[in-house]
């Protein structure tokens, strides 16, 4: 999954481009999911999920028409995207704020950075425009990276090498740690790097602890399996 951002001062049109661009995606045949930064409380004062958080609950779920999950506090980006399971089988993410994020943006104002795709005013965007940023946002976007800066890349950081990819000098799988990210530690759900020495060591000694355990280690061949600690008492 790439990830982009619309981002932008106040009232320059952000929603109105995240809604244009994932029109254009989805008409390419893409599956595309957002994420809006809303800088404010989410839920509404004296509604029933309001009361229910304010009782103390750390993650309430509102059911009607939609679903909507609340948990008391806001999540880091990378957090959010590690944590809902589905946002892995998008094609495309859409995210409309975040202009500190360290992903690929498309400006509706004045933004500075290496990271700026492209600067736009919304209101003069026509359908040519549109398929040219779409185009971009194919072509120069990333994903989540792997925040390792071990250089097997060529490039000095993992930061260097995604500026890179927005410029159009190099693409995301040059991305050595990626493609040899066999094994995913998440602690909270954030992320800790594991070298490729750790995540053989760990797949071997798992794999060889559950092929004890009578299960049929041809079915489980090129399947992702997941272990999930509690490290907590009392559990
Ligand atoms: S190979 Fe991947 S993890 Fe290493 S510096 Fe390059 S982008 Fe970062």
């Amino acid at each position: 999954m790439k990830i982009v951002s619309v981002a932008g001062t106040k009232k320059t049109g952000k929603t109105t481009l995240v809604t244009m661009l994932v029109s254009e995606l989805v008409k390419r045949g893409f599956r595309v999911g957002t994420i809006k930064n809303a800088h404010r409380k989410l839920d509404i004062e004296g509604k029933d999920t309001w009361k229910h958080q304010k009782a103390g609950a750390q993650l309430v779920v509102g059911v009607g028409e939609e679903t909507f999950f609340l948990v008391d506090e806001a999540l880091e980006l990378d957090t959010i995207i590690r944590k809902i399971e589905c946002l892995r089988y998008l094609d495309f993410l859409v995210i409309e704020g975040f202009k500190r994020s360290p992903y690929p943006k498309i400006a509706t104002s004045d933004l500075p950075g290496p990271l700026v795709l492209a600067r736009v005013d919304v209101e003069k965007v026509d359908v040519d425009e549109l398929k040219a940023l779409a185009d971009l946002v194919e072509t120069r976007t990333f994903g989540l990276l792997a925040n390792m800066d071990c250089q097997e890349c060529g490039y000095s950081s993992c930061k260097e090498m995604s500026e890179a990819v927005v410029q159009g000098m190099t693409s995301e799988d040059v991305c050595v740690m990626k493609k040899l990210e066999k094994v995913v530690l998440t602690i909270d759900g954030k992320k800790i790097p594991l070298n490729p020495f750790i995540q053989k060591f760990v797949k071997n000694t798992f794999l060889g602890m559950v092929s004890s355990m009578k299960v049929d280690t041809d079915e489980i061949q090129d399947k992702k399996i997941e272990l999930l600690i509690q490290n907590e008492d009392n559990r």
